[in-house]
């Protein structure tokens, strides 16, 4: 049984109050991590404090070349990564493999990049005079992440907050704390300095405490619900907040599309992790003249997924992540089949693995806007399938939510497709593909997706603060406008 304890200030410490983590695999407890507290964030975040005082005064190349190494160690431990994280979330080896390679590959871009996006700008203003600006660290980050992604999504936030010269307190999800322990000892391994890297296990409170404590800003990826009380317990201290929040992205197939591309797309999209992605697509909208076709050949690939333990290499969908998520989703299918919603497949909890979390993956046609399928974030193996007419309708769908994360527009016509990614009302969008993901491309959404931006350039410049320096070089002992006002006053 694995023995969780808090990183603070560069020393390993246990607390008094524990939580367990299951494998969702087996509902067995894979071990017991320490539930932070106010006290033990208080600390933590006085320790950042005192670290961030020499680590900003390193130079961006320094920083980098440290960062740089944590990109390699990701790799050398790759295999034990990836376990833990199976048994952690219960998502397939081979979809944990990919976690800790790309997360390896965006940590170097970061540290290979940041030097380049972290230079101010020059700004001439007239002979005598100039500006430039410099990008300088907003101070200590509270990082605070969701289960699904428990080693990317971290990365993506502490390798750009630290090559920006911030140091970090980050909270792991209460699903997945031994993943973001590792994430603690992997930054210790590689020489980063005591207090750089802060790691606090804990529930929501916990969360709730790093954010009304001293720090300077909150990255955040979760719920849009967890996303608004951030904001809220924000407000009175101001600092800076990113927050990457929940989606409900369309997938919207013209008639003119690949269609088995389009369908091996859909089905890879909205299974994979167990449908328990953000920029998953939840509504799925086909042209009417292709509506049945897809929707048959939808089901049938979806009916030959195999479905087990992530451990087993065959495994393309593990269990959920936990009884709760499963049973809010049983909860949003039975609204739908109430509401008029037809059951292609799927739509219940599997009939031999009793033990996990497990759910068939369910397909859902003949759904309607008033359903809950359509309107809230399904976290889980369900796809609802709906038809439109012509793309003023494909554009009305997709654009009615509250959500605006991503979009995914399957067509061979460029000018459909260019029209499209115009008109969706949302942070990303994809044609003829689905879900990919580079270090390179600006990612977030609008609405109540979030606000603020992750990776790219865009990405390493929310850790940072914009200051202005203005340098006039010129002899002028006043300026125009300066007092007395009354000076050009004919007769003064
Ligand atoms: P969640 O909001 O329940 O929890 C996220 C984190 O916030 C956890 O670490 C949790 O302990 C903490 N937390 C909970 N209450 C808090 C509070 N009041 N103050 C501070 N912290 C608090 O989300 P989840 O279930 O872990 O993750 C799934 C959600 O994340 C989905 O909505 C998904 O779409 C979203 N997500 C978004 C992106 C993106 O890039 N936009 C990426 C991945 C996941």
């Amino acid at each position: 049984m694995l023995d969780g304890k808090l990183l603070i200030g560069g020393k390993w410490k246990t607390c008094d109050r524990k939580f367990e983590s299951l494998n969702p695999a087996t509902g067995e407890v894979l071990g017991k991590a320490c539930l932070a507290g106010n006290d033990e964030i208080t600390e933590t975040v006085k320790a950042a404090k005192l670290a961030q005082k020499s680590w900003k005064r390193t130079d961006v190349s320094e920083r980098a070349k440290i960062i740089i190494r944590i990109g390699d160690e990701l790799l050398k431990r790759s295999q034990e990564l990836k376990n833990l994280i199976t048994m952690e979330m219960g998502r397939p080896l081979s979809e944990s493999n990919t976690e800790v390679r790309k997360t390896s590959e965006m940590v170097q871009y970061f540290a290979n990049e940041g030097k380049t996006f972290l230079e101010g700008d020059a700004i001439p203003i007239n002979p005598h005079n100039f500006s430039f600006t410099r990008f300088e660290p907003v101070g200590v980050v509270g990082i605070i992440k969701p289960w699904n992604y428990p080693l990317l999504l971290p990365f993506w936030a502490i390798a750009p907050a630290l090559i920006a010269g911030n140091t970090v307190v980050f909270k792991p999800s209460d699903l997945t704390p031994f993943v973001g322990i590792e994430i603690g000892k992997i930054c210790q391994d590689i020489g980063i300095p005591d207090g750089v890297i802060n790691v606090v296990t804990g529930d929501g409170l916990t969360g709730k405490s790093l954010v009304s404590s001293d720090i300077d800003m909150i990255s955040f990826t979760g719920s849009s619900e967890t996303g608004k009380n951030i904001m809220k317990n924000s407000a009175d201290k101001l600092h800076r907040i990113s927050l990457e929040l929940g989606g409900s992205d369309a997938f919207i197939v013209f008639k003119d599309a690949d269609i088995e591309g389009a369908i091996n797309g859909a089905v890879w999209g909205r299974f994979m992790n167990c449908g328990q992605v953000c920029i998953s697509p939840k509504r799925i909208f086909v042209e009417d003249d292709i509506a049945d076709n897809f929707i048959e050949g939808f089901v049938k690939k979806t009916r030959e997924l195999v479905i087990g333990n992530g451990l087993d290499p065959c495994t393309d969908i593990g269990p959920m992540v936990s009884m709760v998520q499963r049973e809010k989703l049983k909860l949003q299918v039975e609204d739908a089949v109430r509401k008029g919603a037809m059951i292609e497949c799927g739509g219940k909890e599997h009939l031999t693995l009793k033990a996990g979390f497990y759910y068939e993956p369910a397909v859902l046609t003949g759904v309607t806007p008033d359903m809950s399928v359509m309107n809230e974030e399904v976290f889980g193996p369900v796809a609802a399938i709906s038809v439109f007419k012509n793309m003023d309708e494909a554009i009305a769908l997709a654009n009615r939510t509250i959500y605006g994360l991503g979009a995914s527009v399957w067509t061979k016509n460029l000018d459909t497709a260019m029209s499209m990614s115009s008109q969706l009302e949302c942070g990303m969008v994809w044609v003829n593909d689905i879900c990919t993901l580079h270090p390179q491309c600006p990612w977030g959404g609008i609405k109540h997706s979030g606000m603020g931006k992750d990776l790219a350039k865009y990405g390493i410049r929310e850790f940072v603060s914009i200051k202005h320096v203005n340098i006039n070089l010129g002899s002028d002992k006043t300026r125009a406008w300066w007092f007395p006002y009354g000076k050009y006053i004919k007769g003064r």
